[in-house]
């Protein structure tokens, strides 16, 4: 088989203790190896020497490439980006912090070569990640696969390999926020796992912060469901139902006469207003799913192969 370049894309932000070491851990395991590499690093605006170390690797080995941004645009952007500077015929995207192995990306070439062409690296053990992580991830998933209809396959990051088409599908889709992981999984082709433990961050802390997970988490749903929006609709069908109930209700009370004047109409008009209200807002909802989805313009299907036309 003949030579190809594997692109390795790495976000780092305020890794200054750990893009060295991801070099050298980089080198030694592609050392001799049967195709070519590139090492793609995207430092996310960080404050501290990282892009500094990362134009010293640049100088001394052409197989570096750095960019950097103008800010902290987040680790979905750096990927993306990496992604678009990319020139391998696979692409891989790792962590900087050697948590996600640099020998399971071997198999993920091995499995490449086999035809696939979206591989995901799936977690079987997580080791130094607090329980909240490990639990808040597991029922985060579990809810996002529940009210989806494309599920992030289970235990799964962003640490994928994607074939050259894969991945320019990935990218050529229109809309602007992309959720990678779950996009990784719609876009189809022929996929497949590779199981690797997750390793303990080596140096330095995670740069996820809790307000960066929320935000991931609620973009995953988000961008991959409209039913927060019709949930709307449901709730204030089930509160003008209420309504219905209350009204019976409050009447009867009113007649038998054990109530304060004035309470009888305001608890009807207080259900029954309150559950219009809702409703109103899940029918507007509704509309707005709608438009997001002709916004999002995601292609209604994906076509791999034809035969005969032209
Ligand atoms: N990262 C980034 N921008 C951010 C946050 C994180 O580029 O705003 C990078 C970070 O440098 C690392 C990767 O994304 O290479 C994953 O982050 P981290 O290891 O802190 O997350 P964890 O593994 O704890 O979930
Ligand atoms: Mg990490």
């Amino acid at each position: 088989m003949d030579r190809k370049l594997i692109s390795i894309v790495v976000p780092c932000y305020n890794e200054e203790l750990t893009v060295e070491k991801f070099y050298n851990e980089t080198v030694r395991v592609f050392e001799g190896y049967k195709h070519d590499i590139e090492i793609i690093f995207v430092d996310d605006g960080s404050k501290d020497a990282t892009y500094q170390i990362i134009c010293n690797l640049a100088n001394k080995d052409a197989r570096v490439k750095g960019l950097s941004f103008s800010r902290n645009f987040g680790h979905q952007s750096a990927i993306i980006c990496g992604f678009e500077h990319a020139k391998g015929d696979a692409i891989v995207e790792l962590d900087c912090d050697l948590q996600d192995p640099l020998e399971t990306v071997l198999e993920m070439v091995d499995k490449w070569e086999e035809g696939y062409q979206v591989i995901h690296g799936r977690r079987v053990k997580r080791k130094g990640e607090s329980l909240f992580k490990k639990a808040s991830a597991s029922i985060y998933y579990a809810l996002l696969n529940k009210i989806t209809k494309r599920p992030v396959p289970r235990n799964t990051g962003d640490f994928k390999l994607y074939d050259r088409v894969a991945l320019n599908t990935l990218l050529n889709l229109p809309e602007r926020d992309k959720y990678i992981r779950g996009l990784a999984s719609w876009i189809g082709f022929k996929q497949t796992f590779v199981d690797f433990e997750r390793k303990e961050r080596f140096a330095g802390e995670t740069k996820y912060t809790l307000k960066k997970m929320l935000r991931l988490a609620w973009d995953g749903i988000t961008s991959f469901s409209v039913r927060p929006l019709r949930m709307l609709c449901v709730m204030g069908a089930l509160a003008v139902l209420v309504s219905v109930i209350m009204a019976i209700y409050t009447l009867v009370s009113h007649f038998i006469g054990s109530t304060v004047s004035g309470w009888s109409s305001l608890m009807i008009s207080i259900w029954f207003l309150g559950g219009l209200n809702l409703l109103a807002l899940g029918i507007v909802g509704e509309y707005i799913g709608k438009i997001y989805g002709e916004v999002k313009d995601r292609p209604r299907f994906i076509v791999e192969q034809t035969k005969g036309l032209n």
